[in-house]
Formats: C-alpha cells, structure tokens, sequence
C-alpha cells in the first residue's frame, strides 16, 4: 500500500486544497471510502476532503493494438495530442488545449463545442470489464458512470489536423489565464451559465480573492491565495440569484470535494 502527499493548493487547477496523503492505486486494488482524483482540473477541495486517491504512473500509457488506441486513464491529454501527432490520428486535437487526464476526461464527457471524449471512444475497461460506448449514458459533460476507469479505447482514423490546433487555441483566447477549474457552472438547455451570471450582476464580482471572472463571467477565478469558503460563497451566490430571478436551478460543473457536505464517491 503506498500514499503520496498531495499540496492541492500547487496541484488542483484552482490552485485550492490542504496537503493529503493521497493512496496511490496499483494493480486495481483501491479503499473504497475514498475519492478518485485526477489532474484536479475540475474539481474544488475544501480543507477537509474525504480520502483521496490516484492512478499510479502504470495507468499512464498509450498503444495501438488491434487498430484502436488503447489509453490508460492516468495519460494526460498533452501527450495524446503528441501521439495522434506522430502517427497520423485524427480527432483527438482538442485535447491539446483541455488540461487533465483521459479517466478525468472520460467521467466529465470533456470537450470544446461539438468536439467531445466521447465522439469517437470505443469502450472502457472498467472493474467489471469492457464496457462498450453503447452500453453507456452519457451526454453534455455528463456520463453516468460510477466505475473507475482503468484504460479508454478509441477508433482510429488517419489525418492529424495541425490546423485544427491553432482553432482550439483560438477558442481558448477570450477565456482567462487567472487560475480556475474551467468551467463553473454547466450551459443550462438552450442558455449560457455565463450570461446568467452576468445578468445577475456577478461577473467581475469578488469575495476575498475569488471572483467572477471579467473576462468569463462563469470562470471562477484565484486572484492568488483564494479560499475555499470564498468560493464556495461565490457559487451558492450565483445559484441563488439565478435561481431567484430567472427560476433555472444552474448546475455545477466545478466538483466540490467537502465532508462536511455530501459527497458522492466515483
Ligand atoms: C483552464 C481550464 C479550462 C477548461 N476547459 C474545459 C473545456 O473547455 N471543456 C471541458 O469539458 N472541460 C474543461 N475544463 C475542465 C477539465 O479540463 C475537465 O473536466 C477534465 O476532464 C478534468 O480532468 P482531470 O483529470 O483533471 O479530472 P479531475 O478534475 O481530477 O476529476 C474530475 C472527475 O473525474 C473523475 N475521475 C478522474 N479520473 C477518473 C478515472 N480514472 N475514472 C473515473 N473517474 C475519474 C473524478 O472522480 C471527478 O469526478 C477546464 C479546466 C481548466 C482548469
């Protein structure tokens, strides 16, 4: 059994979270009572989280096997784009610009637009075994998993699109540089969380040091030694007077890892 201790405050993307001795899993054998982590890239951790834990480095690898890609689920997305790159795979380019790990990406249904994990997966091993896409719920950053997931297989097909690099990262512009989890809230049907956030009069509103973003009004935002009470304050905030004036209930995207509330395991 093996542990390693976690700064969340260096590591999660929000640049939030207490030291953790975080179990480190191998060979699939894991406590059940514990949270699954990634690269924390969407997720806000209170100073007192459930146990944690993590794929150790044996989950990060990626192959071609039997004319599918086969990508364990600790690979961060960086080196999958640099994979597609040397052989010629396409439709994994939007990867380049999504920070985490294929398993985070895979539970988040991640994407840009229309370019999503999902669009081209074949099948995931789970602990009960392959699971093909078709078995599986998904939708709009959604996917009804509960499973850890070991390794993603993925469909192959030929033409790396350079070009489509420099697209994503034009997407990427209007969006802050501050440290974040992406996204805090989902796009409600037919609507943007951004729009309501700002029509409430949020965008570019601060507690301590988080904020609404100025730039993207549904970017949490770390000013720099942010707290997690802060931010929590900020999105109880935005629901409540979303909900107030328009009645739509915003649903969080950002994952809120606190045992003084409920917590739902992977
Ligand atoms: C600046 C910035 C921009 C972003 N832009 C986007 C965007 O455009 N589109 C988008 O979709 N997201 C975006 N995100 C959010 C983030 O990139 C995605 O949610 C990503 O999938 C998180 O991956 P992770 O490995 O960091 O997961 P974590 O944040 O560590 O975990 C997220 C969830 O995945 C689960 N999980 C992690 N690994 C596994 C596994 N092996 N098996 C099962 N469950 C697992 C965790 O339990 C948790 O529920 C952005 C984040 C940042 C910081």
């Amino acid at each position: 059994m093996s542990y390693k201790s976690i700064d969340f405050s260096q590591y999660a993307s929000i640049k939030i979270g207490p030291v953790v001795d975080v179990f480190v899993i191998e060979e699939e054998h894991y406590p059940h009572d514990a949270y699954l982590i990634g690269g924390a890239n969407n997720v806000l951790l209170s100073p007192t989280p459930p146990p944690l834990m993590v794929l150790s480095k044996t989950y990060d690898y990626i192959k071609i096997e039997n004319g599918r890609l086969i990508i364990g689920a600790a690979t961060p997305g960086g080196k999958v784009v640099s994979f597609c790159k040397r052989h010629n795979i396409a439709n994994f380019e939007f990867m380049a610009h999504l920070p985490g790990t294929v398993g985070g990406m895979v539970k988040m249904n991640a994407g840009l637009k229309e370019w999503e994990i999902f669009n081209h997966l074949y099948a995931l091993k789970l602990e009960s075994g392959y699971c093909l896409k078709e078995s599986m719920e998904y939708g709009y950053r959604y996917c009804g998993l509960e499973s850890i997931v070991w390794e993603a297989q993925f469909t192959i097909e030929e033409g790396f699109e350079a070009k489509r690099l420099e697209m994503f990262a034009s997407m990427r512009r209007n969006q802050p540089k501050a440290f974040s989890a992406g996204s805090c809230f989902k796009n409600p049907k037919d609507d943007y969380a951004g729009r309501l956030i700002e029509a409430v009069h949020l965008k570019g509103v601060r507690c301590g040091s988080m904020a609404f973003s100025e730039i993207h009004a549904n970017f949490l935002v770390n000013c720099g030694g942010g707290t997690f009470d802060d931010a929590l304050s900020l999105i109880r905030l935005a629901e409540q007077r979303v909900h107030e004036q328009f009645g739509i209930q915003l649903e969080r995207e950002i994952i809120v890892l606190d045992t003084r509330s409920d917590v739902k395991m992977t």
